[in-house]
């Protein structure tokens, strides 16, 4: 290339972006668990909703089934994901004794035990996420069959028929938009005034903090690249709120490859962001593909400092001869 020739281009780069601290304890626990048990270590699910990282583990001897009963009768562990599991699969793992691990972000389990609450204290449940997502299914599946109701977005806020309107609660995917979820929380209440909601929003840290960033970036770009995967929640709503922010145009990339170059035309200014799951390594692919095109100018723009870290279970914890 002839260096004076690349156009000039600004990326703004948000922050925080990429791993949060759920998702870094997750990729912990796998790795801690090859380093002391050996391979093969069993993960029901994708650890993280991330392909690189998923394979990087695979390479590393990690076995991934969306299933227990992809498992044969073994001693090694067995580590369910991020995202939580219904209360079935660690009674089944119980069962067949597998060496669970359990790698449920300790923000999605205190979800759990909000629901679990609500549900001793005589409420129905209203669960506000997507169908199918893996953390609804835990969410719901922490409680009877039938006694969680998923509400969607705001057509269903407004279809919803309770039991009894006195004896109501919420609770929240993590993952959600922000905004989204203030819209169709506000039609609760304004229907089921009595209804009851988490003290501190369900919405993670890592979610609020990601979708402000963008936000904060979203009106000086023309083009907004989120690095995560499709079956990414918290990546897709950060192209979402990157577009109502103000960017024409918001593109979830996997890698580097997957950069839309014909949308980079007539364009001065690039955001980059990525998902909770996606390391920053790919954040860097990404930056040096874009910088053989152009004449960068990187300017990272900070809207939050976060320092949360969790433990991992104690089981990976003690020394191994304890
Ligand atoms: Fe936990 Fe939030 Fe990360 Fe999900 S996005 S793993 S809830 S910190």
């Amino acid at each position: 290339h002839d260096t004076t020739r690349r156009p000039a281009l600004t990326v703004l780069l948000a922050a925080p972006r990429g791993f949060c601290a759920g998702v870094d304890r997750a990729i912990q626990i796998v790795e801690l668990a090859l380093a002391r048990f050996g391979a093969p270590v069993y993960v029901r699910h994708e650890i993280v909703h991330n392909r690189y990282v998923v394979e990087s583990l695979k390479a590393k001897g990690a076995v991934f089934v969306e299933e227990l009963d992809e498992i044969p009768d073994t001693d090694q562990p067995v580590i369910f994901s991020a995202h939580g599991v219904p209360k079935s699969v660690p009674n089944a793992a119980k069962m067949r004794n597998l060496f669970a691990i359990d790698a449920t972000c300790p923000l999605v389990f205190k979800v759990h035990m909000e629901a679990g609450r609500h549900y001793t204290e005589g409420r129905e449940i209203v669960l506000i996420g997507h169908a199918g997502h893996p953390e609804v299914e835990g969410t719901t599946g922490q409680l009877p069959e039938g006694t969680v109701k998923l509400v969607e977005n705001t057509a269903d806020a407004e279809a919803f028929t309770p039991g009894d309107p006195a004896r109501l609660a919420y609770v929240t995917q993590t993952t959600l938009s922000v905004d989204d979820t203030a819209s169709i929380v506000a039609i609760l209440k304004r229907r089921f005034p009595e209804i009851v909601g988490p003290t501190k929003e369900d919405i993670c840290y890592a979610t609020t903090n990601r979708q402000a960033a963008v936000k904060a970036i979203a009106g000086k770009v023309g083009l907004t690249l989120v690095v995560g995967a499709p079956n990414s929640s918290n990546s897709l709503r950060l192209v979402e709120v990157a577009e109502r922010a103000g960017c024409p145009k918001g593109v979830l990339i996997e890698r580097a490859e997957d950069i839309p170059w014909p949308l980079f035309e007539g364009i001065s200014a690039v955001g980059v962001t990525a998902g909770a799951s996606a390391p920053e390594k790919l954040v860097e692919e990404v930056i040096e593909a874009i910088r053989e095109r152009f004449m960068l100018t990187i300017e990272q723009v900070t809207t939050a400092q976060e320092s949360i870290a969790f433990n991992v279970p104690r089981a990976l914890r003690e020394p191994a001869n304890a």
